[in-house]
């Protein structure tokens, strides 16, 4: 999961990673008052900020310094509603104003391919990270960071040396300590701060924050439920979540249904070639709704919530079920899905071409033969399947 600005800036400011003060409202006449208490109008600038879970906010529009409750208001009113790279800004962040002499970057992230931690720094910071590292590859410091150790004294003091600071090693060091006991600790997989700035006065800040979290370690952190938005997040995900379904909604019209990542993914790809291969009727293309793994139990319940989660896509106009039968027997399969279309009765409306393997198939395929369900349609191969569901997706007649 993504956090906002505001809420990586919360978790910052939990750990002890130096923050400035900061107001989050959804409504500009809140933001005079917000800008008040934080010192707008004893001179000092306050910094209003949309929130939205894309970069570069600041070339957007999305980022403007006000001196005054007044310009604090209408920043806010600016920013609110402003469409970024397809975000809509509901929400604004009001935070202190930070006289900025040098910008820095810091991030630490899951490195899979090397199968560890990477810390990534420069003294550089300020300019969009991916283009530093393709045009100034030698100042963005690379250093792997062993889980079990973290960024301790020794490693901290590593990443600034190979950044390259010339001064202030202590205050960044400390400053990349707590970072890492925000990855740490809040099982993060990644946490980056762009901008992390020296202020006129000396000071080593947080000015910018991006933090994900791994949702596999929810259960160590029941507070981080209050981080969902659950306006943001697509109904039909949210729907397949309470029903405890690993559920991407994606953009096509084939719906899937398989047991195993891995092979819900070599789905998805054998759905896409299908329909390429296919091409266009009459401007539609078919191509994956959604990625669905029910996983080894394949139970009548769980396959009457993934069909169901996935006959509510108004987009799908095909489901492709492809399970290969283990210790869950393609028979039990089968009866799991005819007790599913029994149990969605007339919302099941879409065919579904179902193609079994594995454990026990020869039953399987002949319950649902029995079965003879209208909207069903057995496939020998996964390619075939994959075929012919596509062919219902552009063709319905076919
Ligand atoms: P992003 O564009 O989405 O990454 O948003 P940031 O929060 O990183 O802000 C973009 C830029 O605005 C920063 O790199 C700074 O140059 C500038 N900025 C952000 N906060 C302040 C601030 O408190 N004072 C000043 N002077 N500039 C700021
Ligand atoms: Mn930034």
């Amino acid at each position: 999961m993504d956090l906002y600005e505001y809420q990586a800036r919360d978790l910052f400011e939990a750990h002890g990673v130096p923050v400035l003060p900061a107001a989050v409202m959804q409504d500009a006449s809140e933001a005079a008052e917000a800008a008040t208490r934080i010192g707008a109008d004893s001179g000092g600038v306050v910094v209003v900020k949309a929130q939205v879970k894309v970069g570069g906010r600041g070339k957007a529009g999305g980022v403007k310094l006000a001196r005054s409750p007044e310009e604090a208001t209408q920043a806010a009113n600016d920013i609110l509603g402003l469409d970024i790279k397809g975000h809509t800004v509901g929400t604004v962040m009001i935070a202190q104003g930070a006289k900025i002499a040098e910008e820095y970057y810091f991030s630490i992230l899951l490195d899979r391919s090397n199968r560890t931690l990477l810390a990534m720094c420069s003294k550089e910071g300020g300019m969009e990270i991916e283009q530093l590292a393709v045009e100034r590859p030698d100042a963005l410091a690379r250093v792997a960071v062993d889980p079990l150790v973290g960024i301790d004294d020794a490693k901290a003091a590593e990443i600034v040396q190979q950044a390259g600071f010339d001064s202030d090693h202590d205050e960044i060091a400390s400053a990349l300590k707590k970072l890492w006991k925000v990855y740490q600790e809040e099982d993060a997989t990644l946490v980056e701060v762009n901008p992390l700035v020296k202020t006129e006065d000396g000071q080593i800040l947080a000015l910018d924050g991006k933090v994900t979290l791994d949702e596999n370690a929810d259960f160590r952190h029941p507070e981080h439920a209050d981080l969902v938005d659950e306006a943001a997040a697509d109904p039909l995900e949210a729907k397949a979540k309470s029903k405890g379904l690993n559920y991407v909604k994606l953009d096509g019209n084939v719906g899937i249904i398989g047991n195993g990542a891995g092979l819900v993914m070599s789905t998805l790809d054998v759905v896409a070639y299908a329909g390429k291969d296919l091409g266009e009727t009459d401007g539609v293309l078919a191509t994956p709704a959604n990625f669905l793994d029910i996983g080894g139990g394949a139970s009548a319940q769980v396959m009457s919530d993934g069909l169901d989660v996935i006959l509510g896509d108004e987009q799908v106009r095909s489901v492709f079920v492809n399970v290969f039968g283990g210790i869950t027997s393609c028979d039990a399969v089968a009866e799991g899905i005819v007790a599913a279309l029994e149990q969605l009765g007339d919302s099941a409306t879409k065919p579904l071409v179902v193609r079994l393997d594995g454990n026990n198939v020869d039953e399987g395929r002949a319950i649902l033969a029995k079965a003879a369900h209208p909207l069903v349609t057995l496939a020998e191969t996964m390619d075939g399947g994959a075929r012919a569901a596509a062919e219902l997706a552009v063709n319905p007649n076919s």
